[in-house]
């Protein structure tokens, strides 16, 4: 198994060759001929005493597996948050693989973890962080949320030891990775109304601790930079100047929406976020990288070592230099990939212009996404899109009638789009990520709500 011999060498080039031509899909289709139900039967059980040949285990991934994947990467679809990884970030995805990397630690992978810290600096910049912010990459928005938050916990809990009870305040919008966090740190979520426009504003937030009974028990707020149902940014100015007031982490949100601070004409929604004690984005969202890869950024990178670094004898040895930067130390984790590499690779090579202008692209197509439903007489279109989330209502049509076109727009393989909820009520929902996403395949969605 870790011998390079003619049976590996096979196998090599049988996977090689796959991985050639997957790159070369463009656009990638929105493959689903396998269904589902289908995989008992097709599949079989592949795990045995002996093993298998390995272009056999292939052609099964290739021919069942891979088909009962709706293709993510593809420009059709709008579902969820998607991806459309950059062919630079999938190519050193593979180098990563093939490198073993591991980016625990300067210590065993300085070159590494160099140029991961390349790549957080170019998205700490973005947000105007200052020169000492740092933090490292982990696995997803989820992850980070998570890991930030707990240094945010454990810097209140420092200055106010007396407290029996942390809670989090949080727009009603916000992220359900944020009540896991709260359920899994055990604090509370004081939600506040984020009113019609679904906009958290220092107001808002004012208000609510005002009323609140225990002030003293907030710890953090956590805004939202682009909403995952809406693409909606939270005022972050006027909440960074609450958090200033009441000495609050203020912890923002930027998994989806962030990548947008690349884009001009979007840049003006984050004001404020230069004020984030931490932030986080996802760069296997709208930054075009490979699963999985979300950056977490710490104003102050120290209160998060001091929370997070994992004290063993047999670990000493990677904290005697104080001068080294141990990503394991900046989040909940301790054995990781060197998954910033993608994105760094992929951003060296193409120059963030580029990502500058994919980013105007899409914000362009959901743009003229919403003029064309606004021009529809049977579709109402829900809000402007701040970002690349356009959110629409057919007349007359009920949750069950949302349901049948999504299940019917994805038989005809003509988009994956999963409807959503506004205020309450079923609507139509299309979240735009790839750049080759045009208006034409926006006009073949719409063409079937008439
Ligand atoms: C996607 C998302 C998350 C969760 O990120 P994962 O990478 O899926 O764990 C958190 N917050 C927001 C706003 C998101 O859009």
């Amino acid at each position: 198994m870790h011998s390079y011999d003619e049976f590996t060498d096979r196998m090599a080039r049988a996977v090689l060759e796959y991985t050639y031509e997957r790159l070369r899909l463009d656009p990638v289709p929105l493959d689903r001929s396998v269904k589902p139900e289908e995989l008992d039967a097709r599949v079989g059980n592949w795990i045995n005493a002996h093993g298998n040949d390995p272009e056999a285990v292939l052609r099964v991934f290739e021919d069942v597996l891979a088909p009962a994947v709706i293709s993510i990467d593809s420009p059709r679809f709008l579902s969820f948050i998607p991806a459309a990884p950059t062919k630079a970030s999938l190519l050193f995805d593979m180098v990563v693989s093939a490198s073993s990397l591991s980016g625990i630690s300067w210590l065993e992978a300085a070159g590494a973890v160099y140029a991961e810290n390349q790549a957080l600096r170019f998205l700490s910049d973005l947000a105007g962080l200052p020169a000492s912010a740092g933090g490292c990459f982990v696995s997803g928005g989820s992850a980070a949320n998570l890991s930030a938050l707990v240094v945010a916990r454990e810097t209140a809990r420092a200055k106010r030891p007396w407290v029996p009870r942390w809670r989090f305040a949080v727009g009603d919008q916000s992220h359900s990775s944020i009540t896991n966090t709260a359920r899994i740190l055990d604090v509370d979520l004081l939600f506040v109304d984020a009113g019609e426009r679904e906009r958290l504003t220092g107001d808002a937030l004012r208000r609510a601790l005002r009323n609140d009974g225990d002030p003293e028990s907030i710890c953090a707020v956590v805004a939202t930079a682009g909403t995952t149902n809406a693409g909606i940014v939270d005022d972050l100015a006027s909440i960074a100047d609450v958090c200033d007031e009441h000495d609050l982490w203020f912890h923002v949100d930027g998994a989806y929406g962030a990548a947008a601070l690349l884009a001009p004409s979007a840049r003006p929604l984050f004001a404020g976020i230069d004020r984030a004690d931490s932030m986080i984005v996802d760069p296997h969202k709208w930054l075009f990288a490979p699963f999985d890869c979300a950056a977490l950024l710490y104003r102050e990178p120290a209160r998060a070592k001091a929370v997070h670094a994992q004290q063993a004898s047999y670990l000493d040895v990677i904290h005697d230099d104080d001068g080294e930067w141990n990503p394991t130390d900046y989040a909940y984790h301790l054995t990781r990939r060197a998954r910033g590499l993608p994105l760094w690779f992929s951003l060296a090579v193409y120059g963030s212009d580029a990502y500058r202008d994919a980013i105007e692209t899409v914000l362009s197509t959901a743009r003229a996404a919403a003029a064309r439903v606004r021009a529809q007489p049977h579709l109402e279109l829900l809000r402007e899109p701040e970002l690349s989330i356009v959110l629409f209502r057919r007349s007359g049509w009920d949750a069950d009638d949302y349901n049948a076109w999504s299940t019917r727009l994805l038989d005809e393989q003509i988009a994956f789009v999963t409807p959503s909820r506004w205020r309450g009520e079923p609507v139509a929902r299309l979240a735009f990520l790839h750049p080759g996403t045009t208006i034409e395949i926006v006009d073949e969605i719409l063409a079937t709500t008439a």
